[in-house]
């Protein structure tokens, strides 16, 4: 597990512009960056890049997302490898939790249950008394 605000002081530092551009050749177009979409077939650009927003869009296609979905959708990578390709870029070490698979996903949820659980055995048992 990569810790969420790993991942903002990530998104903070690096610039999508700078992360798409050095793949796919950007244009100023306003506000905005634009090329040919690198998701699907076209002639004209409908893919955009906000700088401000630090998102990517294709009116085309609908592809949308951050500097870290760009790269695992171009890059055909997961999205821990993709935070550790775009932090060894930005001069960041990916912090890893430890024992991370040793813990169980939900640890909250896993002694809920183990809660209704130790309920349910024991309201057989009153039961199995009665009968
Ligand atoms: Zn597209």
């Amino acid at each position: 597990m990569i810790p969420n605000d790993f991942i903002q002081t990530l998104l903070s530092r690096i610039d999508i512009v700078d992360v798409i551009d050095r793949h796919v050749p950007l244009k100023k177009a306003g506000a905005n960056f634009a090329a040919c979409c690198p998701f699907h077939n076209e002639k004209s650009p409908s893919f955009t890049v906000s700088p401000t927003k630090q998102f990517y869009h294709c009116f085309g296609c609908g592809a949308h997302g951050t500097a870290i979905g760009f790269v695992m959708e171009y890059q055909g990578i997961g999205f821990i490898d993709a935070v550790k390709e775009l932090a060894s870029r930005a001069g960041m070490v990916v912090p890893e939790s430890e024992g991370r698979h040793s813990e169980p996903e939900n640890p909250g949820q896993t002694r809920l249950l183990i809660e209704v659980m130790a309920r349910a055995t024991a309201y057989y048992k009153e039961q199995l008394r009665h009968s």
